[in-house]
C-alpha cells in the first residue's frame, strides 16, 4: 500500500492511497481538525477519473467541517473515497489495505459508512484500525443512522414550516419527497403520521408502490418531482438538485430535506431567497447521522440522551438561522456558514 501526500492550500492533509495487489486507488482528505479529530464517511463510487474522486473528497470533507461544527460536535471535517464499483470491485483485501492508510493517520481521521459501504464493511476495516465507527455490533456500536437523520430532518421541516407558514402543523400541508431510500422512507413515515399529504418519486418503482400503499402517496415521475405544486420540497436522494435549471420550475414555498449538497452552488441559495422559497440549510437539517456516529467515536454511554440533546440543539440552530435570515433579509445558507465560522473563530480564540 502506497501513500502519496498531495499538497493543498484549502485542506490540512490530503493523501492518495494505492495498492496494486488489491486494485485500490482512493483518497483521504482532512479538511480541518480544529474542532477535534476529522470525521466523515468512506464513499466508494465508480468515479470517471482520479480528478473527479479527488474533487469529491475535497468538497465533502469541507462540508463535514461545517456539518460537525454546526451540530456542536467536538469533531473536525474529513472524508474518504475509493474509486470503483462497490458491487464489482469491493473486497475485504481492498478495504483492509485502505484501513491501513486510515490507521497511519493515527486518529486524525475517523471513518464510517457512506455511499457504497455497509456496517459489515466497517467491521472489515476495524480489523486494521480502531479509527472506524458505524460498526454493526460492539459496546458503542451506533447502528443505522438513517432513523435519527430522518428525525432531525423532520424537526427541521417543521421548523421551516413554522417560519414560512406561521405554524409547524403539517396536517393539510403537502410535501414533495424526492428519494424513498433509508432516510426518505423514515421521513415519509413521520410526515404521514403528522398528517402531511405526500407526493413522491424514486428511480426504484417498488419504493413508490410501497409509499402509495402505506401512505396514500401520489407518485410522480422522477423528472417531475422538482416541478410539482406542493408546500414543501424534501430532497432525500442526490446532491446538486437545486440549480439554474430546476429552481425556475419549482412550485413550492420551502425546501427542507436530507440530501447532502442540495445547492449546486451558493448562487442557487441566493436564487431561492429572491423567489421567497425558504431553504433549510442541508448540513444543519441532516446532522442526525453524524450525531449518531459521534456517539460511537466519542464513546458516549448515554447514547439516547446525547442524541436527543444534539437534535434539539440542531433544531434551535435552524430556528436561529431562519429567524436571522428573515430579520437581515439574507439567504439562510449564508447565515448557516456565518454561524459555523463564528464558532470556529471562537474556538480558535479560546
Ligand atoms: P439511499 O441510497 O438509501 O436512498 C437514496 C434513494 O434515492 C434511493 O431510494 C434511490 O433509488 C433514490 N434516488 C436516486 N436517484 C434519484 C433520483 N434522481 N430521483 C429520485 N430518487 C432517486 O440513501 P440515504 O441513506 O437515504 O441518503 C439519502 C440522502 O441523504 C443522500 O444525499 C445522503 O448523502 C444524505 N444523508 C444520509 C444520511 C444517512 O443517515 N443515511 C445522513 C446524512 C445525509
Amino acid at each position: 500500500m502506497d501513500i502519496t501526500h498531495i499538497p493543498s492550500d484549502s485542506h490540512e492533509q490530503v493523501i492518495r492511497v494505492a495498492d496494486d495487489a488489491t486494485g485500490l486507488v482512493g483518497f483521504i482528505a482532512i479538511h480541518s481538525t480544529q474542532m477535534g479529530p476529522a470525521a466523515g464517511g468512506l464513499r466508494m463510487r465508480p468515479y470517471a477519473s482520479e480528478d473527479a474522486a479527488l474533487n469529491d473528497v475535497l468538497r465533502l470533507s469541507h462540508g463535514m467541517t461545517f456539518k460537525n461544527a454546526a451540530a456542536g460536535l467536538p469533531l473536525g471535517g474529513g472524508k474518504a473515497v475509493i474509486i470503483g464499483d462497490p458491487a464489482l470491485q469491493k473486497s475485504d483485501a481492498l478495504l483492509c489495505s485502505f484501513a491501513k492508510a486510515i490507521n497511519a493517520l493515527k486518529g486524525r481521521y475517523w471513518t464510517a459508512e457512506d455511499m457504497g459501504m455497509s456496517p459489515a464493511d466497517m467491521a472489515v476495516i476495524a480489523a486494521e484500525t480502531e479509527f472506524v465507527a458505524g460498526l454493526p455490533e460492539g459496546e458503542f456500536a451506533s447502528g443505522d443512522p438513517s432513523p435519527i437523520t430522518a428525525r432531525g430532518i423532520f424537526n427541521a421541516l417543521r421548523c421551516t414550516a413554522r417560519h414560512r407558514f406561521g405554524t409547524a402543523e403539517l396536517t393539510g400541508k403537502s410535501v414533495a419527497l424526492q428519494g424513498l431510500g433509508h432516510v426518505g422512507w423514515y421521513l415519509a413515515e413521520m410526515l404521514h403520521e403528522a398528517g402531511a399529504a405526500l407526493i413522491v418519486a424514486d428511480i426504484n418503482p417498488d419504493a413508490c408502490s410501497k409509499a402509495q400503499a402505506a401512505f396514500g402517496a401520489e407518485v410522480v415521475h422522477v423528472d417531475q418531482i422538482l416541478a410539482v405544486e406542493a408546500d414543501i420540497l424534501a430532497p432525500c436522494a442526490i446532491g446538486g438538485i437545486l440549480n439554474g435549471q430546476t429552481i425556475p420550475a419549482l412550485k413550492v414555498k420551502a425546501v427542507a430535506g436530507g440530501a447532502n449538497n442540495q445547492l449546486a452552488s451558493p448562487a442557487d441559495g441566493e436564487a431561492l431567497h429572491k423567489l421567497g422559497i425558504l431553504y433549510a440549510p442541508d448540513y444543519v437539517a441532516n446532522a442526525g447521522g453524524i450525531i449518531n456516529v459521534a456517539t460511537e467515536i466519542l464513546r458516549i454511554s448515554d447514547r439516547a440522551g446525547f442524541v436527543a440533546e444534539k437534535l434539539a440543539a440542531a433544531e434551535a440552530t435552524m430556528d436561529a438561522i431562519l429567524s436571522s435570515a428573515k430579520a437581515r433579509n439574507i439567504a439562510p445558507h449564508r447565515i448557516a456558514d456565518e454561524i459555523v465560522l463564528q464558532k470556529m473563530q471562537a474556538s480558535a480564540a479560546a
